[in-house]
């Protein structure tokens, strides 16, 4: 299954994704995370990328599709692929779609958590207590949520167009949303079963 994961920051798109990949025994590709370590390993794409990331900007679309080219080439992507955090611009969605048109994979689904906006800020000022993560300062997670609704949200009608956009209340514990994905994901897969 190739499944694109999009939520607004806090959402817990990336606790989700976790027990999904593990759910559905397919390979993960956090756009957020491979970002972190290139900032990590120090490199000069890394510093580049670490310059939008600690301001909550997104990092430029031509560097994020030369890093997610390259690691779509990776064999383990091959036949599925939980994408999380990726696409967040129409212009990454219409490049996935033509590298995915290119493999003859489309896309399976579209997965959409949704929580309102009280709800995701309390939720990042935890996880900054908690993790220590360098975006999640108010300032930056206000610009991050502005960033979704001018970027991101654009990307659910792409995807509602296409037939592929399946929403999820993502308001509750991890547990409970857990279950609202799966449900949403059997629903989708029954009728091509
Ligand atoms: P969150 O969903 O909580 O904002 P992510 O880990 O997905 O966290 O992303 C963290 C930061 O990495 C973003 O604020 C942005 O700067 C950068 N980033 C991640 N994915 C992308 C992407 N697809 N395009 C551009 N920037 C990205």
């Amino acid at each position: 299954m190739l499944i694109v994961f999009i939520g607004p920051p806090g959402s817990g798109k990336g606790t989700q994704a976790k027990r999904l990949i593990a759910h559905l025994s397919i390979p993960h590709l956090s756009t957020g995370e491979i970002l972190r370590e290139a900032k990590a390993s120090g490199s000069s794409l890394g510093q580049l990328a670490a310059q939008y990331m600690d301001e909550g900007r997104l990092v430029p679309d031509p560097l994020v599709l030369a890093m997610v080219g390259e690691k779509l080439r990776e064999p383990k992507f091959a036949d599925g692929c939980l994408f999380d955090g990726f696409p967040r611009t129409l212009q990454q969605a219409r490049a996935l779609d033509e590298s995915l048109a290119e493999r003859g994979t489309p896309l399976d689904m579209a997965l959409e958590l949704k929580a309102d906006d009280n709800e995701l800020v309390a939720r990042m000022l935890r996880r900054a207590s908690a993790e220590g993560r360098a975006d999640d300062n108010p300032q930056t997670i206000s610009h991050r949520m502005e960033v979704f609704r001018q970027q991101t949200a654009p990307l659910l009608d792409y995807y509602r167009f296409q037939g592929v956009l399946t929403p999820v209340d993502a308001m509750g514990t991890p547990d409970e949303v857990f279950e609202r994905i799966k449900t949403a994901i059997d629903k989708r897969r029954r009728p091509k079963a």
